[in-house]
């Protein structure tokens, strides 16, 4: 079994950004309405996860670290409806297979909490231990144990750069939670978690670039779309301006990113892109989000629909701010 965690590791923690990503998105569902990442050296060194959600029950925090023990699905059916970010039930015991992990969490008000020390996959310590309700998440030396795979770590500029770009385009889709970014001692990211998107777009891009920012707007049967796109002075050179929410989620979408890359070609310059944020909410079973381990990937089921919706409310959105 092990052996089975450091191999599913391979897929589910790539490096430090993926690690942050696995434990955010933990806190996400487990409700939390701050947190709070520290890293120091792009994270391979450590990465820290507070968050203020519901905490794991005293025992189930062991049980936390097996290999497909979800508490986020119970029949086959759910795993057609996935609400919660995560559901395979990899990324712990995945993590904990190449790092050294220690775990506070408090599930009660009563102060009660549990702390798990795990090192390479091995259980060191599980004891009583006092903390409020939610959950302190740390991961230290990545790769420690896998030579291999840490020798393929950029450096501490490039790793931490997929974390601020994680953590920025989470900010951007979940303007309703506070996080906060801190590497090695310095603050790169503070959101109010206040449900205003326009105030993390001011977070993540600054107010000037806020400012610029118009509303997208649009409903079909099957799907709403929300969001902003920059007006046609605040343009980009690439396409890493495009940013994809569905239902809650950040995903990679190369159809939905080309949908709005078509509304916006029809009025301005093809060697120029948008710097966009686009939110589609759906009901969870036209969407497939168990494509890849990493679950970066989606598939639409009336996509033909989704994309024709999500050129025309950009254009729209655009010809609004230009006439
Ligand atoms: P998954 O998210 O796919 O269920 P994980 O390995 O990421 O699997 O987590 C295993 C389980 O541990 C989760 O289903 C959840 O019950 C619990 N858990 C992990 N992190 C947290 C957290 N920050 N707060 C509350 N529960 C958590
Ligand atoms: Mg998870």
């Amino acid at each position: 079994d092990h052996l089975a965690n450091q191999i599913a590791a391979g897929e589910v923690v790539e490096r430090p950004s993926s690690v942050v990503k696995e434990l955010v998105e933990n806190a996400i569902d487990a409700g939390s309405r701050t947190i709070d990442v520290t890293a120091e050296e792009g994270g391979v060194k450590f990465i820290r996860v507070v968050d203020d959600g519901s905490g794991i029950e005293p025992d189930d925090l062991e049980l936390a670290f097996e290999r497909h023990a979800t508490s986020k699905i119970r029949t086959g059916k759910d795993l057609f409806a996935i609400r919660s970010l995560g559901f395979r039930g990899e990324a712990l015991p995945s993590i904990a297979a190449v790092s050294r992990v220690e775990v506070l969490s408090g599930a009660g008000d009563d102060g009660v909490a549990r702390r798990i020390v795990i090192e390479g996959g091995a259980k060191l310590a599980f004891e009583e231990a006092a903390a409020p309700r939610g959950t302190d998440f740390r991961v230290k030396d990545l790769f420690y144990n896998t030579p291999a795979r840490l020798k393929y770590m950029k450096t501490v500029q490039t790793e931490l750069g997929h974390i601020t770009d994680y953590m920025y385009r989470l900010a951007l889709s979940r303007p309703d939670i506070a996080f906060r970014l801190e590497h090695n001692g310095t603050q790169l990211l503070d959101t109010a978690g206040n449900g205003d998107l326009q105030q993390a777009a001011a977070a993540v891009y600054g107010t000037a670039t806020a400012k610029r920012m118009i509303p997208v707007e649009a409903e079909t049967p099957d799907y709403k779309i929300s969001g902003w796109i920059a007006r046609p002075d605040v343009t980009r050179s690439n396409r890493n301006g495009i940013t994809v929410v569905v239902n809650g989620r950040y995903v990679r979408n190369f159809q939905v990113a080309q949908a709005i890359l078509a509304g916006f070609h029809t009025l301005l310059p093809i060697n120029r892109y948008p710097l966009a944020i686009v939110r589609l909410e759906m009901e969870p079973t036209l969407v497939d989000v168990n494509v890849h381990p990493a679950k970066l990937e989606v598939r639409f089921s009336k996509d033909a629909e989704l994309m024709e919706a999500v050129q025309r409310a950009v254009r729209a959105a655009l010809q609004r701010e230009t006439l």
